[in-house]
């Protein structure tokens, strides 16, 4: 019964990792709202309808050998790699947190899922859409009125905290060096991981974050001998954020806030 659950999650984690792909296309692009939900998927290359068939996750792209069947475009690896992690992710979510209920799992699918999306589209794009962070924000404190696994107050206090942290970092870093390492998006992400995952969410994503971008850019600072570069940070707040749910499920870090 449990390996039936697993699979039919994996199977619908497929789909909407595929809508997943257009979604950060499109806003890569960036289309309006309204283009970016309705109309067909298109080959990015010639416009021409991706039929059915050929919009099967994982499948096609292994059939199609990752070209396009029209004009023979290749498919960048994203494709099959994004829909595998929307695969993987509810799978991953349900066996961790599968004894606090299916509304936890959901909201914690939905958190990665946004900040799959949001990840890729600041690496290609260095901007966050708000659309995705504060629309990604609201939905998190909204559902934790329901969530048997946070408090509403955690939810509200770890996103204000968040936003607060980014913003005093962007302050200091301004006054001290004159340079923002930091943008507004990143506060919103950072927000948005609060509300979905508290303190938790807040203090991994931040410190882990930092380490993986520190790594990460070292060879970079090293060649360039400066800090002063452009970098994608949502990628790293994002990985940091998804070990915070491992860490919160085994109780890590709780002691930094006086839970259990
Ligand atoms: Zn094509």
């Amino acid at each position: 019964m449990e390996y039936l659950v697993l699979f039919v999650l994996f199977v619908f984690g497929l789909t909407v990792g595929s809508f997943l792909n257009v979604l950060i296309y499109r806003f890569s692009e960036r289309e309006n709202l309204k283009g970016i939900l309705k109309g067909r998927s298109y080959c990015p290359n010639c416009k021409t309808p991706i039929k059915w068939y050929d919009n099967i996750p994982l499948i096609s792209y292994l059939v199609l050998k990752g070209r396009c069947r029209h004009c023979g475009w290749k498919i960048p690896l994203r494709y099959p790699l994004v829909e595998l992690l929307g695969g993987i992710t509810p799978v991953v979510v349900y066996l961790l947190y599968s004894d606090q209920g299916w509304l936890t799992v959901f909201s914690y699918t939905l958190m990665v899922y946004i900040l799959l999306v949001i990840s890729l589209i600041d690496w290609k794009t260095f901007e966050v859409p708000d659309t995705l962070s504060l629309g990604g924000l609201v939905a998190g404190l909204a559902l934790s009125f329901f969530r048997p696994d946070i408090t509403s107050t955690e939810s509200f206090i770890a996103a204000l905290i968040g936003a607060g942290v980014v913003v005093l970092l962007i302050l200091l870093y301004y006054f001290l060096k004159g340079i923002v390492p930091l943008g507004l998006g990143d506060a919103k992400v950072l927000a948005m991981i609060g509300a979905f995952e508290g303190y938790t969410g807040v203090y991994c994503s931040l410190f882990l974050g930092a380490i993986f971008a520190l790594l990460f850019f070292l060879p970079q600072v090293v060649r360039n001998r400066s800090l002063q570069f452009a970098v994608p940070f949502v990628p790293f707040l994002s990985l940091g954020a998804v070990i915070g749910l491992l860490c919160r499920k085994l109780g890590i870090l709780s002691f930094l806030y006086g839970g259990a």
